[in-house]
């Protein structure tokens, strides 16, 4: 039996801080609606990986700037499947490690790396009828004219719960550890001056805290489906 398609036609951006489930999110609002993903964060950490090899220090702006522009990333638009590469190598493991987690806001700091990134990101989502984009400035610089703008929040404490339940961790020192850094990273990505982590004006905000992954996409799915997009709204 083939699954209904969706009637969903546009763009939907997901937009949040770490740990509150939006990858998965994202996902699984993609499949339902039949729509091409596109996750921004593998791109920022594919960069990442570049200045990494290059033995670039992250704080070196024009440095990392120069290096990115050369890197060669490439990020697949399927739901289903995960395509990260730089240079040519895939790269798809190695973006979730320790060491890109704790260098990529820095790298992802500097405007000129954000600039040659958002173009690619347009790019890529610019033939689609239908896209789900996930990230943290989707809503506010890369897609301002979505069909629907989504906010995905969750208290610190279950989005640190969360992220241990997915890394295995069960150890409380460890999970304090998590939380640590799931705040470090949330400060940097809000307080920085180029494309600060903050819900676009028209976004809808979601708290995950106490709602199931399958609750949280349905919830998207019947928003996306009764969007009015934002050139026939008025
Ligand atoms: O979503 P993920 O945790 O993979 O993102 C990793 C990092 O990439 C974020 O902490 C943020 O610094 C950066 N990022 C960004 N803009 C986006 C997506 C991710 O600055 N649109």
């Amino acid at each position: 039996m083939s699954t209904p398609q969706s009637p969903f036609r546009g763009s939907v951006t997901l937009d949040g801080p770490s740990g509150t489930g939006k990858s998965s999110v994202a996902r699984g609002v993609a499949a339902r609606l039949g729509a091409a993903y596109l996750d921004t964060g593998a791109m920022y950490r594919a960069a990442t990986v570049a200045v990494l090899d290059a033995g670039v220090d992250p704080a070196d702006a024009e440095a990392v700037a120069r290096t990115v522009a050369e890197a060669g990333i490439v990020v697949g638009t399927e739901a289903g499947t995960e395509r990260v590469e730089v240079g040519g190598a895939d790269v798809a493991a190695r973006i979730r490690g320790a060491e890109v987690t704790r260098a990529v806001s820095a790298v992802s700091a500097v405007p000129a790396v954000r600039r040659q990134l958002v173009a690619q990101q347009r790019a890529l989502v610019a033939g689609a009828e239908a896209v789900v984009v996930e990230g943290r400035d989707i809503g506010t610089v890369v897609l301002p004219d979505a069909t629907l703008k989504v906010y995905l929040t969750a208290a610190p404490e279950v989005r640190a719960q969360r992220r241990a339940g997915q890394l295995g961790v069960t150890d409380a020192a460890e999970i304090a550890a998590l939380a640590a850094d799931l705040r470090r990273r949330d400060e940097y990505d809000s307080s920085r001056a180029d494309s600060p982590l903050r819900p676009a004006e028209d976004a809808v905000v979601v708290d995950s805290s106490d709602l199931s992954q399958a609750q949280v996409v349905d919830r998207i799915v019947l928003l996306a489906e009764t969007a009015v997009p934002a050139g026939e709204r008025r």
